[in-house]
């Protein structure tokens, strides 16, 4: 045994509870202390995992050790003249990929929930030992996990080991009894392990993952940084995210829109589905291997703060749609497509003019992932944003040096000096390592793009590369861009959101400058009527826009339980729908820039 062991077992799952005994053969001896992270790398948000640690005790040499807490997720174990043994129970049900789920059906636990983190020994090995619950119910659960087995079967329970505290919590774990695929990409063993009800075609997913991971693993160049991956998936009926670890990584996506058998078109739901995979696969070179310095290594117990998160979650969702058409798993029509909605999305809030995207990444722990009614007019997104600086900087590169040079050759040199050292990217490192490669005098495009808060010139650098932007209004509430429009008269609007799935017509967010706005409408105020007509979550856009923009109209609302009388000038819509198509005139110049950009070769 190592001097640091851990056992888990689902002990109770009828109440979502894990039971963990943490050993430890060499406590401090002045009383060990022991920690649980506050959060978990890959998302900004302060959750404080020790909350849901339920029962916790320690014993030494057979008796009991008493523990003292010292803050929310610090305790303290009293000296003792011997190996030290804790036990606690932890409450695991959420259903989101960042923390611990438990039921008769199935378990998932990141380390960070589940695993105690051994203060001043966190650099050591340790061993864990995975316990299937008791009794026959569960005698055909198996486990999908890339931590490295340490005697355990494949896909068994048993043991299993990492090299310190950063790698343990750094492989999710997924017991139950799920569908399995495997494939080689590069060599290099790859899971898809599908937990939930599902009937999805696991041949053909991963035939397409195999393409889409070899695409990547040769974009940064072999050998693979993993000796295995797992893609941990959760199938529901509504849902959507995505968490990177350094060899694997936990997903969780709607079943329809994984591709079904007989299917053999990317729509866009599977589309989706193969966007996630390829931004957290990319993830596993830039930000589990290329990582800001700020995370090196991660203070897992308060915020880590940079302004470098648009290069990791902007640049990888840059290249997770362009890996699709590199590939070829999309057409080039799909990819832009995809591209005029994510400009599409930018446009949208007016917070894009008021905070910048070095602003956007260093409060993004209470700013993206706190966000309020009033985030699409304060905020832009580090993601969305960040991919289009990434789209404008490749571009930039590429027209600038003839086609020399690209973000391609960029990444690659970043995954040199940093993700194949290990050396953290200092808060400049990524704008110094630009003009390196290229040799050009990028300053003043970093500027604009990141310490201000302006559009980029997205129109003149597409057009270089003989792609056609343009701008028209949007039809519908649903209308997320990338497609012509069926033409017609735009309608005219409030300038507000919904809240989703009501039956009542609740305002979950009012635009900047919008009719709704003028007219003193808020969040969380309930619609009633417009001119006297009942309205409700589902006619209330048809009532709307049956007027002419500019139409005055009185509205009547409640705020809170009071009823209150609005009157607003309605508007007709701002051309903030993106359009891209490819130019049947462009140069032959334009042509092969396009080319070189969209098949990925520079
Ligand atoms: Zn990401």
């Amino acid at each position: 045994m190592s001097f640091i062991h851990y056992r888990i077992i689902p002990k109770n799952p009828q109440a979502h509870l894990f039971q963990v005994t943490l050993t430890i053969l060499e406590p401090a001896p002045e009383g060990q202390c022991l920690s649980l992270p506050a959060w978990i790398p890959g998302s900004y948000l302060i959750r404080d995992f020790a909350k849901h640690v339920v029962q916790l005790r320690a014993e030494s040499q057979g008796h009991p050790l008493p523990v003292e807490k010292l803050s929310k997720s610090l305790w303290q174990c009293a000296p003792s003249g011997g190996p030290v043994t804790i036990n606690y129970e932890v409450y695991a049900w959420d259903s989101s990929v960042r923390a611990a789920h438990l039921d008769t059906f199935h378990g998932f636990f990141n380390g960070t929930s589940v695993f105690l983190r051994v203060e001043g020994q966190a650099h050591e090995p340790c061993t864990v030992t995975l316990l299937p619950p008791e009794g026959e119910t569960y005698r055909h659960w198996r486990v999908a996990t890339a931590l490295p087995r340490a005697g355990a079967e494949p896909y068994g329970f048993g043991d299993y080991q990492a090299g310190d505290y950063e790698e343990l919590v750094d492989h999710p774990v997924e017991m139950g009894e799920f569908s399995l695929v495997t494939f080689e990409a590069c060599g290099v063993p790859h899971d898809i392990a599908i937990t939930g009800r599902h009937r999805a075609d696991m041949e053909r997913l991963s035939r397409d993952l195999k393409i889409l991971c070899e695409h990547h693993i040769r974009f940064f160049g072999e050998p693979a940084p993993m000796d295995r991956y797992v893609f941990l998936v959760t199938a529901v009926g509504e849902g959507y995210g995505g968490l990177e670890h350094r060899a694997s990584c936990a997903l969780l996506c709607n079943r329809s829109d994984l591709p079904q058998a007989g299917e053999t078109e990317v729509g866009e739901g599977y589309r989706n589905f193969l966007g996630l995979c390829s931004h957290e696969y990319f993830h596993t070179w830039n930000i589990k291997r290329i990582k800001p310095a700020a995370f090196v290594p991660y203070d897992l117990q308060q915020e880590n703060y940079t302004r470098l998160l648009w290069a990791f979650e902007g640049i990888t969702s840059y290249y997770d749609d362009l890996g699709l058409v590199r590939s070829g798993l999309i057409s080039q029509e799909s990819y832009l497509e995809l591209l005029g909605q994510t400009i599409t999305r930018v446009l949208r809030g007016s917070g894009r003019l008021k905070q910048n995207l070095a602003e956007s990444s260093f409060d993004a722990w209470t700013k993206f992932y706190q966000q309020d009614e009033n985030a699409p007019n304060a905020i832009v997104s580090y993601y969305t944003k960040g991919a289009l600086v990434a789209l404008a900087l490749d571009l930039t590169l590429r027209w600038e040096t003839h086609g020399e040079c690209s973000l391609d050759g960029v990444m690659r040199a970043l995954w040199e000096s940093y993700g194949k050292t290990g050396v953290g990217v200092p808060e400049d490192g990524v704008e110094r390592q630009v003009a390196e490669v290229s040799g050009l005098n990028i300053t003043d495009f970093f500027e604009v793009a990141l310490r201000r808060a302006e559009d980029l010139p997205l129109q003149a650098l597409l057009a270089q590369v003989g792609i056609c932007y343009a701008l028209r209004v949007p039809e519908s509430s649903d209308d997320k861009g990338g497609k012509p429009g069926k033409g017609g008269t735009p309608r005219a609007r409030l300038g507000i959101r919904l809240v989703p799935n009501e039956k009542e017509a609740r305002i979950s967010q009012v635009f900047d400058e919008s009719a709704a706005q003028w007219a003193g409408l808020s969040a969380g105020d309930s619609l009633i009527a417009v001119d006297g007509i009942r309205v409700t979550a589902s006619n209330l856009e048809k009532v709307i826009s049956s007027y002419p923009g500019g139409a005055r109209v009185i509205i009547h609302a409640f705020r809170r339980d009071e009823l209150r009388e609005f009157e607003a000038a309605l508007q007709l819509p701002p051309k903030d729908t993106c359009v891209l198509t490819i130019d049947e005139d462009a140069s032959p110049t334009a042509v092969v820039a396009r080319e070189s950009w969209l098949k990925g070769s520079a």
